[in-house]
């Protein structure tokens, strides 16, 4: 497969799509992002990797990094415990909703929602010395990249206006779904939103999902293959919020979104692909990134059905 030739058309077709979504300006420092940025990445396993557009640029990942720390708290504390405090099922609610909660007692739909990723911070922070550093030395593992960082303007901008965040976190307190200070939480939750990345890191790092939990530039394992499918399955569900069905029907595979704008998705056994434009459609995902995603699926022939 010419996977060059495949991305350079789609650089060529989503321009006129570029400019039509929504920058996430809730986040104040988010909206200061060119609205025209688009980058595509393709890594082959323990292949190639190609490339298109603004792909070596890093950008706020933002909810990209809960798949991150989601493999770090079941690393932690296994699965048993962590489906104790967090569910498994798609949230058909936006990714910030306080009303789930409440009538669900406090037990997160699942760990991508924030108010999950929430309780993950609080299981890295609970069972690590530093979780804020344990979640950047692993991510920089992930994508073989020790240069990876946290903007912190972002994670600065986050905290002053994440009022629905600080809320989420207030709700799980209240119902003894977290065991370290709210403040905490919230501080490591906004670093790791914060983490800057390119689709090409992107890539690297979610080439593991896609090879059943080994990394594959050493032969590590860092997650059983068992593992890799819950979590390979949770994304499938829950990756891309209450657009799920809508996203699984157009692109076909697992992955993650951001309101960055990058969306990270692979074949598992084939192959990792990022996408990234800061332009977001109304649930939040990349407008330009998923319909991208949905072209190289359409024009490759490839998904996971
Ligand atoms: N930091 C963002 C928030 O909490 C992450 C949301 C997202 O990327 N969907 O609102």
């Amino acid at each position: 497969m010419d996977y060059q030739t495949v991305l350079e058309e789609i650089f060529e077709e989503i321009k006129p799509f570029v400019s039509k979504g929504k920058i996430a300006d809730y986040i104040p420092a988010l909206a200061q992002v060119p609205l025209e940025k688009f980058g595509m990445a393709v890594q082959v396993l323990k292949g190639n990797t190609f490339f298109v557009g603004d792909a070596l640029e890093s950008f706020s990942i933002q909810s990209i990094s809960k798949a991150y720390t989601l493999i770090l708290a079941l690393q932690l504390i296994g699965e048993g415990n962590l489906l104790k405090r967090i569910g498994r099922e798609p949230s058909g609610n936006a990714f910030n909703s306080l009303v789930q909660l409440e009538y669900e007692n406090g037990i997160p739909r699942n760990p991508f929602v924030n108010a999950g990723a929430l309780v993950l911070a609080d299981i890295i922070l609970s069972h690590t010395k530093d979780a804020s550093q344990t979640i950047l030395d692993f991510v920089r593992e992930l994508s073989d990249n020790q240069n990876i960082h946290v903007d912190v303007k972002v994670a600065e901008s986050e905290k002053q206006a994440g009022f629905r965040n600080a809320a989420l976190a207030n709700f799980l307190k209240s119902y003894g779904n977290l065991e370290n200070d709210v403040e905490k939480v919230l501080d490591v939750y906004f670093h790791q939103c914060a983490l800057s990345m390119s689709c090409v890191d992107l890539c690297q790092s979610f080439s593991t999902l896609a090879n059943h939990g080994q990394f594959p530039l050493s032969g590590k394992q860092i997650l059983t293959p068992s593992q890799a499918k819950r979590i390979n399955a949770l994304m499938l569900t829950c990756g891309t919020y209450d657009a799920v069905g809508d996203f699984a029907y157009r692109v076909g595979l697992p992955g993650k979104s951001g309101v960055g704008g990058g969306i990270a998705a692979f074949i598992p056994g084939r192959l990792s692909i990022t996408a990234w434009s800061p332009g977001l459609n109304k649930s939040g995902n990349s407008l330009a990134g998923t319909l991208a995603l949905e072209w190289f699926t359409t024009k490759t022939g490839m998904s996971i059905f």
